[in-house]
């Protein structure tokens, strides 16, 4: 756990010099913690996929499989083993450009009701595929905004995913969107694992998974939240988090309108 300690320290004195030096401990764990988790999820995300192509190739190469189904299904691994290092090296570089300022955002005219049931399609084999109850609810009106179209979707698939992804079998899972006061809101809610309250924070963090086993049985690179809240900003928007650890999340993401 990581100590919480004055954000004015004392300048003067033996407690100063000692607050100033639980600080910079501080600030070392949790470049620690990054940089451990960094090289966990590169590892993993890296590693592991390049492993499976490089055995299911070599297997082929051999020329002993001579099953065509054996063959497909090989070669199936390989590709989605690719797809999965794909949008790792893609993350990687959004979140490269984000660093050095250079993640910008091409506005279009967009209509909400299409933007969410685009999103909501995409999610839906995911949902079914674990039994999970989704709603989808439009907002009352036509809305149309102008909106980088493939980076709210691609934020808003996020939020799905892992609405999808945290949230055992047979759950249930939303996606609605309300026009109010001058602001979209679109809420992804789920009955989920939750995130406890130590976390909400955190998860925003790059490279970020929460310590509990059941997200480490999934795959993931934690970059996912970062990516999304940074696209809402450059909206002049933000992504909030309210959930209970046990009873499950709701994001929201909201952006002005007109
Ligand atoms: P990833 O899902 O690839 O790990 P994200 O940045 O999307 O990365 O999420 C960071 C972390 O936040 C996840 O690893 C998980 O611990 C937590 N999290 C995100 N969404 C949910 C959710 N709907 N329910 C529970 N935990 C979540």
């Amino acid at each position: 756990r990581v100590l919480r300690v004055a954000r004015q320290p004392l300048t003067e004195g033996k407690a100063g010099r000692a607050l100033w030096s639980l600080r910079d401990v501080t600030q070392q764990k949790l470049v620690e913690q990054a940089r451990d988790q960094f090289i966990d999820t590169a590892t993993h995300e890296l590693r592991t996929p390049l492993s499976n192509i490089r055995a299911y190739s070599e297997t082929l190469a051999t020329g002993d499989v001579v099953d065509l189904e054996a063959v497909k299904e090989f070669c199936t691994i390989i590709n989605s083993e690719a797809t999965r290092l794909g949008r790792f090296v893609d993350d990687l570089l959004t979140i490269s450009s984000l660093e050095v300022g250079a993640l910008t955002i091409e506005r279009h005219n967009v209509m909400v009701d299409r933007l969410l049931s685009e999103a909501a399609m995409k999610a839906k084999p995911l949902m079914e595929q674990k039994q999970i109850e989704f709603e989808v609810q439009a907002p009352a009106k036509p809305i149309e905004m102008k909106l980088d179209k493939d980076k709210i979707a691609a934020a808003i698939t996020n939020l799905l995913g892992n609405a999808a992804k945290y949230t055992p079998e047979g759950g249930h899972v939303s996606l609605k969107a309300t026009a109010q006061g001058g602001e979209l809101r679109i809420a992804v809610a789920d009955t989920g694992l939750g995130i406890g309250e130590d976390e909400h924070t955190r998860v925003f963090e790059k490279f970020f998974r929460s310590a509990d086993e059941r997200v480490r049985d999934t795959t993931g690179t934690g970059l996912g939240l970062p990516l999304a809240r940074e696209v809402a900003r450059l909206h002049d928007g933000d992504i909030t988090l309210e959930s209970k650890i046990g009873q499950g999340s709701t994001f929201t993401l909201t952006l002005p309108i007109g």
